[in-house]
């Protein structure tokens, strides 16, 4: 992408409206526009990393089992009514009567639409155990959207739904969500802590909330400090494996929110607690038969008997993670994307644009880099160098490319790596060859 082209409205001032470090940072870098409270249009530099980010969602889940379908945005308030939700959701719920007064509602979530779904066409044991999931747009009307798309009114959410025959067998549906999800964030470069976590209005027993820790996170959580060491992934057996003692050794190490925490029965002592502020960028549920019950998803059993199916519902803030990510990893400069999601893998800095050397230069290896696969934020602008700079900091790229007629001269360029500022002058060929 020649940045001369693209749109991307950086802006120079520090957005006033913006409370926290990923808002300001998003704003600043053009990646988002508030249309009406909570709700964003995402700029192609914003859309470009939830892409990514939904990506690395979509694999892990397809990893784990799970399919993926589509479901619309658009319910009816008839399947709501079935499991007794549309008057007990309560103001969060966008209700909508469409031109024949039907009652519609914009969905906050998928289990009645996923349950009627599924009673439709699975009748049989032996169809089990299943696993669908999307991708899709939901709307909460929050009562205080706020840090941008951190808490939107519109996001974007995956939703994974599992049907089993059996408790035994949906504990390993369950279990194979929570491995999923701790590869899905330690792909985006996040530490993220599952937590003990209250149902809600969604019901059942046992859940986890997988939560960022951040200072402006709007959860308070509890955890033994050894989370904060952890690399939970080590010796993380496979999808095909038995999960239990994974899952058994890992839940050991205390974490809770603060709904489930409770200092009297804590068993850390409090000099291994630590008391925090989290970002709750995911949330696991088994609810065993509370859909499946009211709303008659049945399927016939080995001897023909009708058995309500377990199930379980498994969410991930799509949108929210950037936000989180922005807020885990940036500096004074801007954001600091981790290599999984950044929006570019390259960007390519002429620092004389209408020079003819530096301009074959740098063409050259932006055609280059693309065909070895990167992808490249080649800044092709008549701006000062200083401007490019910090443009290309502001918006993280982690690989910067720095061309300049003095280098040329004797044949170098300057590689930059922006997690850590580490500099280096290579000649154009060990540079592309570090970067293809
Ligand atoms: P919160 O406690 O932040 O209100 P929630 O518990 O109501 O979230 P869930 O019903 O568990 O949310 O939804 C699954 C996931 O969707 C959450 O873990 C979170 O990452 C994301 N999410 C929920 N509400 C919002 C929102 N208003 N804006 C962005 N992401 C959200
Ligand atoms: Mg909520
Ligand atoms: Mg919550
Ligand atoms: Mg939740």
């Amino acid at each position: 992408m020649r940045l001369s082209s693209f749109f991307m409205p950086t802006l120079k001032e520090t957005p006033t409206e913006a409370q926290i470090v990923s808002h300001r940072l998003m704003l600043r870098a053009g990646m988002i526009r508030q249309t009406s409270a909570g709700i964003y249009a995402w700029l192609p530099l914003g859309y470009r990393v939830l892409r990514k980010i939904e990506q690395i969602v979509r694999e892990e889940q397809d990893a784990a089992g799970a399919q993926e379908l589509l479901m619309p945005t658009i319910q009816s308030a008839d399947l709501w009514r079935e499991s007794g939700r549309y008057d007990d959701y309560g103001k969060e719920m966008l209700r909508i009567t469409d031109r024949h007064d039907r009652e519609m509602l914009f969905g906050p979530t998928n289990e009645e639409m996923i349950t009627d779904i599924f009673r439709a066409f699975v009748k049989s044991y032996r169809q089990l155990p299943l696993n669908l999931y999307h991708i899709q747009w939901k709307f909460r009307d929050e009562i205080r959207p706020r840090f941008g798309v951190m808490r939107g009114r519109e996001f974007l959410m995956k939703d994974a739904y599992s049907f089993d025959i059996d408790p035994a067998s949906a504990r390993r549906a369950y279990q194979r969500m929570f491995l999923a999800y701790l590869r899905t964030f330690a792909r985006m470069g996040l530490k993220a802590i599952p937590m003990r976590a209250d149902t809600g209005p969604i019901g059942g027993d046992l859940s986890h909330e997988f939560i960022i820790l951040a200072e402006t996170g709007e959860s308070g959580v509890f955890c033994h400090k050894d989370w904060l060491s952890l690399d939970v992934l080590k010796d993380a057996p496979g999808f095909a494996d038995d999960l239990q003692p994974f899952f058994d050794r890992t839940t050991a190490i205390y974490a809770a929110t603060d709904e489930k925490h409770d200092a009297a029965t804590c068993p850390v002592p409090e000099s291994d607690l630590v008391s925090a502020r989290g970002i709750e960028v995911g949330h696991i549920f088994n609810f065993g038969t509370k859909y499946s019950k009211p709303m008659n998803a049945v399927v016939a059993g080995p001897n023909g008997e009708s058995i309500p199916v377990e199930m379980g519902s498994y969410g991930i803030g799509v949108s929210r993670l950037m936000g989180a990510i922005i807020e885990a990893s940036h500096d004074d400069n801007g954001i600091i994307w981790p290599d999984a999601v950044a929006p570019f893998d390259v960007g390519l800095v002429n620092l004389k644009s209408g020079d003819a050397e530096t301009d074959r230069v740098c063409a050259d290896l932006y055609a280059k880099l693309q065909t070895a696969g990167r992808e490249v934020a080649y800044d092709d602008r008549e701006e000062r160098p200083g401007a490019k700079f910090a443009d290309m900091d502001l918006i993280g790229v982690p690989w910067q490319l720095v061309v300049g007629p003095r280098g040329l001269k004797t044949g170098v360029v300057e590689l930059k790596r922006r997690a850590t500022g580490e500099k280096e002058e290579l000649s154009i060929d060990a540079a592309l060859a570090k970067l293809a």
